[in-house]
């Protein structure tokens, strides 16, 4: 599958965002302006952020460059803990293949305390079309965006056998929905979600953002609704009015001063170019769309504990690599950036473990020990420093880890080495309000 056939649609031609400039620079000027013009005017919602985060929800969305959750719903830094990943699917409890989903799950759930968490699906996404074009038995074309979409697979077949005689596009519409509904099936499998959902702490709700007519709908998973839940809902509904009337039909979107402005999500509706892929924590006060004016189309995007990638590995990182593969092959971004931030949770849970302890959670033990050797590092290099200074050392070392794992994907490597596509670190420190990157 090419761009052609991973997207369904050839690219449009002009993108808007692609005026002349450096990617480095574009995310610095992004950034400067998101200091000037949000975190200075607004201390009031920043100055409590530095202390700790208190999100209501989790979200999944799809790593789809026009899809971030933070910009279409208004989502505010600290509402949301945000996962994202090719098609927004969240897979069964495996303490092996899923490391990534359910560390996220684990930690908004048992130390976060959300009380919503909400699967979002999106028109016209290329992991769905994958899924439904993909021939039973036939062999995967890639090293892992099969595997991963195939966690859809129950919806698959219920779509091809309720909706045979649908044209494969309206059949895709209808899966984007049910696959939704089978991840919420698959949050029920762990056991702290089924908790929350059995004394009503939790509730679950499935979503649709349609961005060809310009609609969002949200649908329960069936469990009882706890109240403040319910006005949980009503804000996610709220907030995609406002998007709606104030940037999705005023085509007044960009306050980031070199994009150009009416053409905005048209061109979108027919297919994504982004020149980006990032990674960024799943943090609630973290969303690169929001720190860096990253704008609808311009970044493909995951976000994880700690955003950390791990090493090319078909089995326990199926998710990462799906996203990487699909970003490098099908979609052709030039630069891929990492990016850690200031008081980072996955971090500091990285730097407390003792070596040899059995773990306390599931899931996030394992999880961020793909950054041990960063851990191993700073604990020799700094071992004078206070545990918090060095905290901020593996902030920035874990990227590096995570630079030098995106280069054990083929890939990765290839682009690399004829220098299409460049690899970056970053660093949000949004105790002092400074973004800074460096190459690798
Ligand atoms: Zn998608
Ligand atoms: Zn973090």
């Amino acid at each position: 599958m090419g761009r052609r056939g991973m997207t369904g649609h050839s690219a449009p031609a002009a993108i808007w965002h692609r005026h002349d400039m450096d990617p480095v620079a574009r995310l610095k000027s992004g950034f400067e302006d998101f200091k000037v013009n949000v975190y200075n005017k607004k201390p009031e919602l920043f100055e409590p952020l530095k202390e700790g985060q208190a999100p209501t929800y989790m979200v999944f969305g799809c790593a789809d460059s026009r899809c971030c959750p933070s910009v279409t719903l208004g989502l505010q830094p600290g509402e949301a803990f945000t996962m994202r990943n090719i098609a927004s699917m969240v897979g069964p409890y495996d303490k092996n293949k899923y490391t990534g989903t359910g560390s996220a799950i684990e930690y908004a759930v048992c130390a976060l305390k959300v009380s919503v968490i909400v699967v979002i699906g999106h028109s016209r996404c290329g992991g769905i079309k994958a899924l439904l074009s993909m021939e039973e038995g036939a062999p995967d074309n890639f090293h892992f965006v099969e595997d991963w979409v195939r966690i859809g697979l129950p919806a698959k077949k219920k779509v091809q056998t309720e909706c045979k005689a649908l044209p494969f596009d309206a059949q895709c519409s209808v899966l984007e929905k049910e696959a939704v509904n089978v991840s919420l099936d698959n949050l029920k499998t762990y056991p702290f979600v089924k908790e929350g959902v059995e004394n009503g702490s939790l509730k679950l709700v499935g979503a649709h953002y349609d961005f060809v007519n310009g609609k969002f709908e949200t649908w329960d998973a069936p469990t009882p609704p706890p109240s403040k839940a319910v006005d949980a809902v009503a804000r996610l509904k709220t907030g995609f009015q406002n998007f709606k009337i104030d940037v999705y039909d005023s085509l007044t979107l960009c306050s980031f001063p070199n994009s150009k402005k009416p053409e905005l999500f048209e061109p979108l509706k027919e297919g994504q170019a982004p020149t980006f892929m990032v990674f960024a924590c799943a943090d609630s006060r973290c969303c690169p769309s929001v720190t860096l004016r990253l704008q609808p189309g311009e970044a493909f995007t995951i976000r994880n504990i700690a955003s950390m990638v791990g090493p090319y590995d078909k089995t326990k990182y199926t998710g990462i690599g799906s996203a990487i593969e699909y970003a490098v092959c099908a979609l052709k971004v030039s630069c891929i950036v990492v990016i850690g931030h200031s008081r980072c949770g996955g971090i500091r849970a990285l730097l407390s473990m003792q070596d040899g302890a059995p773990n306390n959670f599931h899931f996030v033990e394992d999880w961020v020990k793909i950054c041990y050797a960063a851990k191993k590092k700073v604990q020799i290099e700094c071992k004078a420093l206070p545990f918090d200074d060095q905290c901020s050392v593996l902030e920035r070392e874990a990227v590096n880890v995570s630079l030098d794992n995106l280069m054990t994907y083929p890939f990765v490597k290839e682009g690399v080495a004829s220098g299409k596509l460049k690899l970056v670190g970053g660093h949000y420190d949004f105790v002092n309000g400074k973004f800074e990157t460096w190459s690798r």
